[in-house]
């Protein structure tokens, strides 16, 4: 038992289905962690029943129509949780000198902000938010190099190179760094074939569970896009380094190929919990209640090549990338509207990729040197994306 007091804890995004694990690892380790922040973005019930169970110092709500129902609640459960509302209450508190790690879980460009709070106070970030990084990647980082924060990756890809890269000396080491993606519910099929999947299919993800954003950005191959502009931020590659590999069993999470032929990679049963763990505890190894891997059971391990024909998002992605400045933040914001539409079944599924290429095209990619611009160009591109959709309801 460590004699010293717990680690305060904010996770960002409590209610979704990162928040839900992150605090799952924290509650096997009171003695090290205790979850100090709690912020949701409109879910005030399910924010309430965490309070109640985890017993924060703050609760936060990002929709602040509910702050009275979330004060009220606290008080009616007899908690001494202060309630907050509004997004700039997370940026306080992330940066507060009481916060030791924040746990990056907010879905989308809502959470940018509070991820550069954490990052310019110098804070263990454990970054699940990856919109933030396609969105503003350089500022995100160069932001946690000057104050000294901690980033550690939890998508699962990342996290696997981030435990990789640890056996290298020199960057010029590394050869080619490969991500791996399960090919989501659609793997296989044909362009055609996509036309008219429906919500309930796109959301059932044949090897993670997670939350309906990124369960259809999995299903458009969107997700390994915006993953390939997180790893070029976050490891300092460029697109020649970079390359995607479709892994159905989702056991081989990463890898990454040094300049003397050998191949790292990390494996393990595909639940988040390993990553949070690795976030939490680093350098330590800490329990994550994620059972061991038995290859016995587990025999093969197959990969091909993405289909990008049949999956445009990730060439998207690429090209985004390649162009620079604010293509990713552009091709991030038009794709956010795009989900949306998909999971209210106002659009159908090819209108995803259509309505970011139209987003790009429309768009052309211009420098982006500060925040302000990489905003202007997010809520242009959703201004454009919302105005386009009207050509691709739904009968
Ligand atoms: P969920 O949809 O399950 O949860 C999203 C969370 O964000 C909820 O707590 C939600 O609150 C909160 N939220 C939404 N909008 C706002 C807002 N405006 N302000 C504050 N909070 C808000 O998503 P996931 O947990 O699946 O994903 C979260 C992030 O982690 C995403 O960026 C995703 O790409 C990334 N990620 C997720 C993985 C996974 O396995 N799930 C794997 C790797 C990365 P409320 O419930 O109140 O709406």
């Amino acid at each position: 038992m460590s004699t010293l007091a717990p680690r305060n804890v904010a996770v960002l995004g409590a209610t979704g289905s990162i928040g839900a694990s992150a605090l799952d690892v924290i509650a096997r380790h009171p003695d090290r962690y205790r979850a100090s922040v709690l912020a949701a973005g409109c879910n005030v019930e399910a924010l309430l029943t965490l309070c109640i169970a985890h017993r924060p110092d703050h609760a936060v709500i990002a929709d602040d129509t509910l702050y009275a129902r979330l004060r009220d609640g606290l008080s009616d459960a007899g908690l001494a949780t202060q309630p907050h509302a509004g997004m700039e209450a997370l940026d306080t508190l992330v940066a507060a000198p009481d916060c030791d790690v924040v746990v990056a879980a907010i879905v989308g460009a809502a959470g940018l902000s509070s991820t550069l709070a954490a990052a310019r106070a110098g804070k263990r970030l454990l970054l699940a938010n990856k919109e933030s990084l396609v969105l503003a990647g350089e500022l995100v980082t160069e932001a946690a190099d000057a104050a000294g924060a901690e980033i550690i990756p939890i998508d699962s890809e990342h996290n696997a190179i981030f435990q990789c890269l640890r056996s290298r000396q020199a960057q010029a080491e590394v050869k080619r760094i490969v991500l791996t993606a399960s090919g989501g519910p659609f793997r296989g099929r044909s362009r055609a074939d996509l036309a008219q999947v429906t919500r309930e299919q796109a959301v059932a993800h044949p090897k993670w569970s997670m939350g309906p954003k990124i369960s259809v950005d999995s299903a458009t191959l969107m997700n390994k896009g915006l993953e390939l502009i997180e790893a070029h931020h976050l490891f300092g590659v460029g697109r020649e380094r970079l390359d995607v590999l479709v892994h159905p069993q989702s056991l081989v999470h990463s890898l990454v190929e040094f300049v003397d032929g050998s191949t790292l990679a990390q494996l393990g049963l595909p639940d988040m919990r390993t990553s949070l763990a690795v976030g939490l505890g680093w350098p330590a190894r800490i329990d994550s209640g994620v059972g061991g891997l038995d290859l016995l059971k587990h025999p093969r391990l197959e990969f091909e090549a993405p289909d990008t024909e049949a999956f445009p998002c990730l060439r998207l992605a690429w090209d985004a990338m390649a162009a620079g400045g604010t293509a990713p933040a552009v091709l991030n914001a038009a794709n956010e509207v795009a989900v949306s539409a998909f999971l209210q079944g106002r659009i159908g599924f090819l209108s995803i990729p259509a309505l970011v290429e139209d987003a790009l095209a429309a768009l052309p990619a211009a420098p982006a040197d500060s925040l302000e611009v990489l905003l202007a160009a997010d809520a242009q591109a959703r201004q454009l994306t919302e105005r386009n959709l009207a050509g691709h309801l739904s009968p």
